[in-house]
């Protein structure tokens, strides 16, 4: 129970990796803020399966795009909880397309979510963070943001920008004990992966030395690692949970 008391905020925990980070930080004791935006069901089952492991959480809607809702949003979980000491920016889409065709609505969906979202959420948190003088702050990029991806133009920039946000950060706001990491992973099985073509699922499992895709649970360790104490040195990194992928 590393994280014991920890007031933790995930973003987009209704479904996919969020929802196994959601469920790891409760299992070691965290009382969880499970943001979703349009899968309300999804986000009460998450819910009510940590109340029923005993936890404690509770889910609070917000499109992560709009500034002011997460200015809201951040507000709510303090007034609820009187404080945040962990932010997870997990929600995330793609709208892949190649650059030829691909539209500026969709370049900036998917930038206002991922990107800008992140920042959002990052902007209110970290004030409430500043006053605590102190606080876990992880931001999940993906490989794609290292390495670029053809037909991801808009999502390769979105978590490639994520990572300048997280170094940026990590310099900022470090000398007041807030720690600032990016959690980059490959393929993941989730929804996200799982309208992937059988050639396209064959060619991404030939880019990664351990040959399979990982689970969300192999992503929401790393995050509660980076959560908890252990961490507590770590800062600015951007750790790859990829099967070797990204090498
Ligand atoms: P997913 O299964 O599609 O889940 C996406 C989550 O994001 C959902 O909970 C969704 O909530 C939430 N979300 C989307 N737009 C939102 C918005 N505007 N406001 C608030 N929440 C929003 O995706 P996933 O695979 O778990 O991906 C999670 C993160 O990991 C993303 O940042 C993704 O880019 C990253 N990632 C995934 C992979 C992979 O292979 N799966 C690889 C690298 C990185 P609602 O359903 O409630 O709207």
């Amino acid at each position: 129970m590393k994280l014991q008391g920890k007031v933790a905020l995930i973003t987009g925990a209704s479904r996919g990796i969020g929802r196994a980070v959601a469920l790891e930080l409760a299992a070691q004791g965290a009382i969880v803020a499970v943001n979703y935006h349009g899968s309300e069901e999804k986000a009460l089952a998450v819910r009510d399966t940590i109340l029923a492991g005993g936890g404690q959480a509770d889910v609070f809607r917000c499109d992560i795009a709009d500034f002011r809702a997460c200015e809201e949003m951040v507000a709510a979980v303090i007034r609820q909880y009187g404080r945040i000491d962990i932010l997870v920016n997990n929600a995330g889409i793609t709208k892949d397309g190649l650059l030829m065709k691909m539209s500026e609505a969709d370049f900036d969906a998917v930038i206002n979510t991922n990107l800008k979202g992140a920042f959002h959420c990052l902007r209110f948190v970290s004030r409430q963070m500043l006053k605590q003088r102190g606080g876990r702050i992880i931001n999940i990029a993906s490989v794609v943001g290292l390495r670029g991806n053809a037909g991801q133009a808009n999502y390769a920039a979105s978590k490639a920008g994520i990572i300048g946000l997280t170094k940026s950060a990590a310099r900022e706001l470090g000398s007041r004990g807030i720690t600032v990491n990016a959690v980059a992973p490959g393929y993941i099985e989730s929804d996200m992966t799982a309208g992937l073509a059988d050639a396209v699922n064959e060619a991404a499992i030939g880019q990664i030395p351990l040959g399979r895709f990982g689970r969300p649970e192999e992503v929401a360790v790393t995050a509660a690692f980076l959560s908890s104490d252990d961490a507590a040195y770590i800062t600015g990194q951007v750790i790859c949970v990829d099967g070797g992928m990204a090498m």
